[in-house]
């Protein structure tokens, strides 16, 4: 007989297991308080194949509250696709505020661009095509960059967020934010591995590898917040 408690694969990014529940927060606290801007962008994101991907808009509003609440104004990105949480990010910091976003595909970002454009925030981006590595390294060729970053989000290739890590703890000042995207994958880091679907397996390794070194990292205070897709919020403490 089928076990009736055998784990549910949450549809990607929403790991709240209970999906009225999902609907009733964003119908009450989420979408009546998004921006025009914000909305527009999610929606014309809808129809393209990785729609997916876009940050959940009840962790993109977490996110606006502490990027407000650390009063961040120089913040990093690393996986901008259309450009959801990129838009909520130029939104959140103050008129001279910049954003270094990092992606390999501009033709996603391009598609997130009109509304950028609209919501009169494209000053505070500097968008790089590229893979984010070796342009963290580069920024950290420049010692005048080591510490001065308030705030960084990372939502981009999962194997390699220890990596960045690493060297957003030098980019990023003491008492700044980094945000993990997507730590709790559907859920999968709590089941046993032959219930995950082979294609998840991958990412589903990097992110139980990332959720113990992190968990370890005396470096950080964290807090694993079960919104979205799970979102990993951590302050450099020195
Ligand atoms: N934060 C985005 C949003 O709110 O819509 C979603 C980002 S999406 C989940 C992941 C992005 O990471 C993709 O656009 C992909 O091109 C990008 N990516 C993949 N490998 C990368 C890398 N090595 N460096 C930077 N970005 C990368
Ligand atoms: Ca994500």
């Amino acid at each position: 007989m089928e076990d009736s408690t055998k784990h549910k694969m949450v549809s990607n990014p929403i790991i709240l297991q209970s999906e009225n529940l999902t609907k009733y927060i964003l119908e009450t606290s989420i979408y009546p308080r998004e921006p025009e801007t914000l909305k527009e962008l999610r929606n014309a994101t809808a129809s393209h194949p990785m729609c997916f991907m876009g940050t959940a808009p009840d962790a993109g509003q977490l996110m606006a509250l502490l990027l407000k609440l650390s009063n961040a104004k120089k913040t990093i990105e690393v996986g901008v696709y259309t450009g959801y949480s990129l838009l909520l990010t130029a939104l959140a910091i103050p008129d001279n505020g910049k954003i270094v976003a990092v992606d390999p595909d501009r033709k996603a970002y391009e598609i997130g661009l009109p509304f950028i454009k609209k919501a009169e925030v494209e000053h505070k981006i500097e968008f790089i095509e590229s893979p984010a590595l070796p342009v963290l390294d580069k920024l950290l060729e420049d010692p005048w960059n080591k510490g001065t970053f308030d705030f960084a989000f990372v939502d981009a290739d999962k194997h390699n967020y220890w990596n960045y890590h690493e060297r957003l703890l030098e980019l990023v000042k003491i008492g700044g934010l980094i945000i993990y995207d997507n730590t709790l994958w559907g859920g999968t880091v709590a089941w046993p591995e032959e219930d995950v679907p082979p294609p998840k397996r991958g990412i589903r390794e990097s992110a139980l590898a990332f959720n113990k070194a992190i968990a370890n990292d005396s470096r950080v205070l964290i807090s694993v917040a079960s919104i979205g897709d799970g979102f990993t919020i951590c302050m450099r403490a020195h």
